[in-house]
């Protein structure tokens, strides 16, 4: 994949922020923690504050820094806040679409920030409409069902309203909610999203990374763990184990790709588990080459690992805009090559005349690698090897990662050969499912590796599985076959 907001990387649905502060109004806090989990979505942001008596919110299309102007976060008064970034997967950057999300309660207004996917969200609907229940045509989210079970049942305190929404809600969760007088956070049974409590003297923070914690000076607490709610107010924190832990699986792709490498996880720094991976990368898929270089940013840590292993020196050999973000525009062919272009613009002095390892963290729908593999070579490189520090992807992700659809996965449509002749590299090589688990080294704790494996730790209702499984047959001679969508 191809850095962070490449086009073909896959694209993580949210990042959630929470502060409740003693003494300080919490926007500014908000702000920094969101633009520290900018990587989560870059397509709508949003902050919703509380004054202890009632809530105050901004939202907008865009990057956090171009949302939160000097004026606007002047309205955001209140020592509690929460935040979203989010990427959204349809309906493009529609303001309908940002989080938080209000909603009224008895105690007052509620937001709720969520990062995840449900898995009966159609069923789920079906029943809180037969029970009464009636949505505005804007709101077709997954998270409007959950804010509105919460708002039916906070006035009873959040374990309760945490406790239906557990019983109802299948799926990957991690949220924040605020009301006039409490922050909360809670994270599915299966805890396949993460959510982190950090602190600060008398000051709280939930976040979906530790690296969000950094940026507003606290440190980290602890991981709240599947099942778990943690509830925030005056009085300091509480954690409750609202009910068992299902089966611990957390997104395995937040450590190859999704998390930003400065953040930890299981306790293990992400930084270092890419390095590690590169060096697993190194022995099992070697090459003989001059170099390695990485796709910036994301393929930087294990490229390094695979430079130490396999003794290829290390060089750049491109850079990529600090100023390239997501496109809102739906790219064609074209625009995507210049895309591509655009982002990242090769070093010719370095890359002229030799063999390259291209180390990057993931091959989505194929698009986007075979374009740098084409710059590199068109700048001189002999020879072009590409090295994946993920397995490959066949399988649709249900739990909140742009990957949805299978027909839309390069590797669940070609072989390696395929995909190696289809990005016109001169060889290809993935890291193994096994060789990615000890890369992380965490054998005791437990992980979704379901797009990888096809192994599903959240049961997926037969309806769903269908739709989002099914190949069309491929084409018949003279017919064209239809481009991949999406970027990479
Ligand atoms: S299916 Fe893949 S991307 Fe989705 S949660 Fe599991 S490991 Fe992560």
């Amino acid at each position: 994949m191809t850095g962070s907001n490449s086009c073909d990387a896959p694209q993580e649905k949210c990042g959630v922020f929470g502060a409740y502060l003693k003494n300080r109004n919490a926007a500014p806090t908000a702000y920094y923690g969101l633009f520290a989990l900018q990587h989560r979505g870059q397509e709508t942001a949003g902050i919703v504050t509380s004054d202890g008596e009632k809530l105050h919110k901004i939202i907008g299309r865009g990057l956090v820094n171009t949302i939160f102007t000097k004026q606007k976060m002047k309205r955001l008064v209140g020592h509690l806040a929460i935040g979203h970034t989010r990427y959204s997967t349809t309906g493009g950057a529609r303001l309908a679409n940002a989080q938080p999300i209000n909603c009224v309660a008895q105690v007052g207004e509620i937001a709720i920030a969520h990062n995840g996917n449900l898995v009966n969200t159609h069923e789920l609907r079906e029943e809180l409409e037969a029970e009464g229940e009636t949505f505005d045509p804007s709101e077709n989210s997954d998270s409007h069902l959950i804010a509105r079970i919460i708002a039916r049942h906070i006035d009873e305190g959040p374990r309760i309203a945490v406790q239906k929404v557990m019983e109802r809600c299948v799926g990957a969760y991690s949220i924040a909610v605020i009301t006039p007088k409490q922050i909360f956070g809670f994270r599915d049974p299966w805890g396949v999203r993460p959510l982190v409590l950090g602190k600060h003297e008398d000051d709280y923070y939930i976040a979906s990374e530790t690296c969000a914690f950094r940026a507003v000076g606290a440190k980290f607490v602890q991981e709240i763990e599947p099942g778990q709610l943690v509830t925030i107010d005056e009085t300091g924190y509480v954690i409750d184990q609202i009910v068992p832990v299902q089966k611990e699986s957390l997104c395995l792709f937040e450590f190859i790709y999704f998390a930003r490498p400065d953040s930890k996880m299981y306790g293990r720094s992400l930084y270092s588990a890419r390095k590690q991976m590169g060096i697993q990368l190194a022995y099992e898929r070697p090459a003989i080459a001059d170099l390695v270089v990485p796709v910036p940013d994301s393929g930087i840590p294990a490229a390094l690992g695979y430079s130490l292993a396999s003794g290829i020196p290390f060089a750049e050999g491109m850079m990529k805009s600090r100023y390239i973000h997501r496109t809102f525009i739906e790219p064609d062919d074209e625009m995507r090559k210049l895309g591509v272009r655009m982002k990242l613009s090769p070093l010719e002095d370095n890359i002229e005349g030799k063999r390259i390892v291209l180390v990057d963290d993931s091959i989505v729908r194929g698009n986007t690698t075979g374009e740098i593999v084409k710059l590199l070579k068109d700048y001189g490189a002999t020879e072009v090897h590409v090295r994946i520090t993920a397995p490959r992807i066949e399988w649709p992700c249900y739990y909140g990662i742009d990957m949805s659809v299978r027909r839309k996965l390069i590797a669940a449509l070609k072989t390696d050969d395929e995909i190696c002749a289809h990005i016109s590299a001169d060889s290809l090589g993935f890291l193994s499912l096994e060789q990615a688990h000890l890369a992380v080294g965490k054998p005791d704790r437990g992980f979704c590796d379901a797009c990888f494996s096809n192994n599903y730790p959240i049961p997926i209702p037969g309806r769903l599985r269908k739709k989002m499984t099914r190949i069309p047959s491929l084409p018949q001679a003279g017919q064209t076959q239809p481009a991949l969508m999406g970027t990479k």
